[in-house]
């Protein structure tokens, strides 16, 4: 299951709460996709290995894409994060966005699902 399908699916199945990264459980944008598959955010190797420019205007370098996802749900959607970010400059960004937003953004941005888990061969170009 792509990340995007599994986000929609977990929305449907937990209250929106911000999650952290770090703390494990059934929160944030990738608890909600943890539900949904019934695996931790490793099921989606790509979270780590791309790195990706938040698409919020908020001040940061290009970070794992797992880190993006988390910022965008925290701060954006649920909004829990926002004030404390702020205080830290971590947030220069008021831009408000649903979570169907979210999930389009991923939906752009992650690998097709055959790419998911193991590597597609390169389309030859000669
Ligand atoms: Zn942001």
């Amino acid at each position: 299951m792509r990340l995007s399908q599994a986000i929609l699916l977990g929305s449907t199945l937990l209250r929106p709460v911000a999650g952290d990264l770090e703390l494990p459980g059934d929160c944030g944008a990738l608890g909600m996709a943890e539900r949904a598959v019934g695996a931790g955010w490793s099921y989606w190797p790509w979270l780590l290995t791309m790195r990706l420019a938040a698409p919020c205007r908020c001040p940061f370098q290009p970070l794992p894409a797992a880190w993006v996802v988390t910022h965008l749900f925290g701060c954006h959607v649920a909004e829990e994060f926002l004030d404390s970010f702020r205080k830290k400059g971590w947030v220069r960004s008021d831009e408000r966005w649903t979570l169907e937003q979210l999930v389009d953004w991923v939906r752009s941005v992650e690998p097709a699902e055959a790419e998911t888990g193991r590597r597609a061969s390169a389309p030859c170009t000669v």
